[in-house]
């Protein structure tokens, strides 16, 4: 980029992570080309997003993603922003400063020039990773109802890198989390992949309830984990997502299918008791709840039906772990999701003493 005559910084979650010691999963750029200068300098690129059009520079499987400096477009015309707050487009192309200013978290805001060896600072952000500090730029409340998302990503920051939530950004998340309700399902399907599967999902969900941000994801499930009987379920929460982080840990494969298993399992088995209590099979009770259970989740995250249908097998295969004798324990172990719903099974332990070997 630079060759070509352009400014072009390393920026973002990799910088920050670069200086707090992790290892960044991958390298953003900012640059001041537009995007249809990148694509004109790089053969390899591709132009993505509308609501936030970005350049794609690809390497083999691999590829850089390079945006544009953003305006803040305060006082512009050309940012809308919904009758809550909420920015609806952010594609006003901006200088350097401009752009930092507009980025959620002062440690994500860094910029990296490789030749020089330097690092550009508009927002105190370097001290920020030093005292290891999530603050958003600018006006806090201001700055999650532009975006609610920003509530999940502090809570996420804090989780994956061990920072604090600056305390009048964490003061605010409880009390701005009904703001979710308005964030397309898709994106927040997103948030949670990132949340619960990208190996701090312990933390995460520890730090969802402790601000408050669980039931605005979760409702149904938050309310049985509220409720008298919660701590066993709880206690089966956390042991999955542990699990969870370990198998990433280890380079085994995990799915959202499985998460979102045990997520909404309180909510779903809960609904399938009472089913069974007004004198359905326990099949059928299974089926209507976790239908139930579905239906009223993806009004709030999307679960794409590649993941929640294997999710709900992981739940039907439950029951039969009953039969341990003749053929069916056989068609049993030939199923599919047998490994799964038997690791679901030992989870479930953790909830039900009954099922102690
Ligand atoms: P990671 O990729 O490790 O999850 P990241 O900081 O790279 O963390 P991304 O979601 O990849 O997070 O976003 C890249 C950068 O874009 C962020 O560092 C931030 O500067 C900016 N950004 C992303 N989402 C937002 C948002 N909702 N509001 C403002 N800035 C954002
Ligand atoms: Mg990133």
């Amino acid at each position: 980029m630079q060759r070509h005559g352009y400014q072009a910084y390393l920026v973002g979650g990799c910088v920050r992570d670069l200086l707090a010691d992790i290892e960044p999963k991958d390298f953003d750029v900012a640059t001041d080309a537009t995007p249809e200068q990148v694509k004109r300098a790089f053969r390899s690129c591709r132009l993505i997003g509308r609501r936030f059009r970005l350049a794609h520079i690809h390497f083999g499987r691999d590829y850089i993603e390079v945006a544009t400096f953003r305006g803040s477009g305060n006082g512009d015309d050309r940012t809308e922003l919904t009758k809550e707050g909420r920015l609806l487009a952010d594609n006003v192309y901006g200088s350097i400063d401009e752009d930092a200013v507009r980025r959620d978290f002062t440690v994500n805001a860094l910029y990296l020039d490789p030749q020089r060896g330097q690092i550009l600072d508009y927002v105190s952000g370097y001290r920020d990773v030093r005292a290891r500090t999530l603050r958003l730029i600018g006006d806090p409340e201001a700055r999650y109802r532009e975006d609610p998302v920003r509530l999940l990503r502090a809570v996420r920051f804090a989780a994956k890198l061990d920072f604090t939530i600056e305390p009048r950004c964490a003061e605010l998340i409880a009390t701005l989390g009904t703001l979710l309700k308005n964030i397309p399902p898709a994106r927040l399907f997103e948030e949670a992949l990132k949340l619960f599967l990208s190996g701090h999902a312990r933390r995460s969900f520890d730090l969802l309830q402790e601000y408050g941000l669980f039931r605005a994801l979760f409702a149904d499930t938050a309310a049985v984990l509220d409720g008298e009987s919660g701590a066993a379920s709880l206690e089966m929460l956390r042991a999955g997502m542990a699990n969870t982080d370990e198998r990433i840990a280890s380079g085994k494969p995990v799915t959202p299918a499985f998460m979102f298993a045990t997520l909404l399992w309180p909510a779903m088995r809960r609904h399938q008791q009472q089913l069974e209590a007004q004198g359905h099979t326990v099949a059928d009770a299974i089926h209507m709840a976790a239908e139930w259970a579905v239906f009223r989740q993806v009004a709030r995250i999307s679960i794409p039906r590649r993941f929640s249908t294997p999710m709900r097998e992981i739940w039907q295969l439950q029951p039969r772990f009953e039969n341990r004798h003749g053929k069916r324990v056989g068609r049993l172990m030939s199923h599919p999701r047998f490994r799964a719903a038997y690791d679901f099974l030992l989870l479930r332990v953790l909830e039900d003493e009954s099922l102690e070997p």
